[in-house]
């Protein structure tokens, strides 16, 4: 029997106790009218210790107040209760995406969308038709989505922007996130030119055997660009936020680690929620200074001081995000074993005593730490930085959890350590099947033996390391589906293909789904209350057109989420 710790909760066992604010003062029983929704006739896939099934659920005040057979749940059905027959259907706790950024992807709405578009004459069809669309009195040309996958190794070339908006400063943001496309007007603004010599952790590409640059910039050299560019209004991003939300509801989605986290992410989800808008539990990961910083130094530890005020029941601040390395394309992630194109590890974006500082400062004040790792040497620098921290900290913070984000790499040598540091490892598998960005960017990096072992999902779960399921949206895709077949399938999510897959870091399906459900939760600290459907627990789950686990593993993007249930309301339902 739960204890009743305030308003919110409900008992284990019916007929319900109404409990007070106070511990422990549980009234007496009140005769039950009814739950506010009744799933009956499932296919409810629990997630709980057992990993059993369950035919029916019901909810009342948000939370989920039994669990169990049709018969044993049927008596709760009142005069107002809202049936839904699952006839078979699939059911299971709402997705949780542990590595997303959401108000970049809501973004797509209002800037010019690329995301669709895989081949230079349909990217560049794509952009002439913004351009014609654009408001001249803009001064900026604003793209995302760009597929640096269509081109080589130093990116698109700025001639791609021959005839667009050539009276505009144009920013055309890469699918990564880490590299854009600018016109010679942006070039000429930040003042990058033959002669300018190679920036601190950034890459200004040139054109073949030639100082000029070819428009493609990546890390510190981008970033110079973002926060020169027009800056973001506070009511649009509400407003494109609010849509972003939804579209993740739409894929089943009730909880996010947002992790690209500065004041105006935290006043936009404060305004929704403040609102009643806010259909989602957000960890947000505020950015550490560096090379993708939103607030430095004085203004940095304000913001993190300060952070209580934009929390609530559904928001904590209560992570730092800390930018460990690049990414393979332009050969900025760090690597344990050189690039095959130019003989050189990569890049650390701090040095490893530096980065220890950094950590063991916010460590010591009870933050969650999440750090980007795209090489094996940015893994283990992380582990090596979270293993001193903790040795080094407060025992009493050894229970807060960590992250490990991408690690497209890992050595075995590794494999063990998440555990033993208390971090989860957050894959975005969509990345881990071999595509035409496979052929054309990491091969000729890292070479096909370190590409058939990237990803190593499986290796990393069977030495005990929690794994979390991530989109990385809107670098990659928000559909949690497409990762989940990924994760299990190993190969293209989208048809069949003729590039040579493995399959040796294959999960089955249960494995993946406690990634995208209790795992997140954990991450989260929320797993006492969300992540698995049982009684007791907030009422988050998302309802899906099949079941699961009786389609071909091929099949799984294919399904589709009819009904999504957040804190025991229905927030998205298919028409
Ligand atoms: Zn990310």
């Amino acid at each position: 029997m739960m204890m009743c710790k305030d308003t919110q909760m409900r008992p284990l066992t019916l007929p319900l106790l109404i409990c007070g604010t106070f511990l422990g003062a549980c009234n007496q029983p009140e005769p039950l009218s009814g739950a506010d929704i009744v799933l009956l006739n499932g296919g409810i896939y629990t997630v709980d210790s057992e990993r059993s099934w369950a035919e029916a659920a019901a909810i009342l005040d948000g939370r989920i107040v039994a669990v169990g057979s049709n018969a044993s749940v049927e008596a709760l059905i009142g005069p107002d209760s809202e049936v839904i027959d699952l006839n078979g259907r699939m059911a299971m706790p709402g997705i949780i995406d542990s590595h997303v950024h959401p108000l970049e992807g809501a973004y797509e709405l209002v800037y010019c969308n690329l995301w669709d578009y895989s081949s230079v004459e349909s990217i560049m069809a794509a952009l002439q038709e913004c351009d014609a669309n654009s408001d001249p009195e803009d001064a900026w040309f604003q793209a995302v989505g760009l597929d640096l996958g269509v081109f080589g190794v130093t990116g698109p070339d700025k001639s791609l922007l021959d005839g667009i908006a050539e009276d505009k400063y144009a920013f055309i943001d890469a699918s990564d996130g880490h590299a854009a496309l600018l016109n010679d007007r942006t070039l000429d603004l930040l003042g990058f030119g033959p002669d300018t010599p190679e920036p601190r952790d950034g890459v200004i590409e040139r054109r073949e055997n030639s100082r000029e640059p070819n428009g493609t910039v990546r890390e510190s050299a981008r970033h110079a660009v973002d926060v020169i560019r027009p800056q973001r209004s506070i009511e649009t991003s509400i407003d494109v936020m609010n849509q972003a939300i939804q579209k993740m509801n739409t894929f089943g989605i009730t909880g996010a680690v947002d992790t690209w986290v500065g004041e105006h992410e935290m006043q936009v989800y404060k305004a929704l929620d403040d609102a009643g808008d806010l259909n989602l539990y957000v960890l947000g990961s505020i950015i550490d200074e560096g090379v993708f910083e939103k607030h430095v130094g004085d203004d940095l530890e304000r913001v993190i001081r300060d952070r209580g005020q934009y929390e609530s029941e559904r928001i904590s601040y209560n992570s730092v995000k800390f930018m460990v390395d690049g990414v393979f394309e332009g050969e900025t992630a760090a690597v344990l074993e050189p690039y095959h194109t130019t003989g050189h590890l990569g890049v650390l974006n701090q040095a490893p005593e530096d980065l220890r500082v950094r950590v063991q400062h916010y460590y010591n004040m009870g933050m969650q730490l999440h750090f980007h790792t795209i090489g094996d040497r940015a893994v283990r620098t992380a582990l090596d930085v979270l293993e001193h921290v903790r040795s080094n900290g407060d025992p009493a913070l050894l229970e807060k959890r960590h992250a490990l984000s991408h690690l497209g790499l890992t050595d075995a040598a590794d494999f063990p350590r998440f555990a033993e540091q208390n971090a989860a490892v957050a894959f975005t598998a969509v990345w881990a099947y071999p595509s035409e960005w496979t052929v054309n960017l990491e091969i000729p990096a890292i070479g096909q033996e370190r590409v058939d072992d990237m990803y190593r999902i499986r290796s990393i779960h069977e030495a005990g390391g929690v794994i979390v399921g991530s989109s990385d949206w809107n670098y990659g895709e928000l559909d949690p589906l497409i990762s989940v077949e990924t994760a299990v399938t190993r190969q293209d999510p989208y048809g069949p293909s003729e590039l040579r897959a493995t399959t040796h870091e294959a999960v089955d399906l249960a494995t993946i789904i406690d990634a995208y459900t209790i795992n997140g939760a954990w991450l989260m600290h929320r797993d006492q209350d969300t992540g698995s459907v049982e009684t007791g627990k907030l009422a988050d789950i998302a309802i899906f057109d099949r079941n699961l686990f009786e389609i071909e593993p091929d099949e799984l993007s294919e399904a589709s989420v009819d009904t999504t249930i957040y804190n025991g309301r229905v927030v998205y339902r298919r028409d």
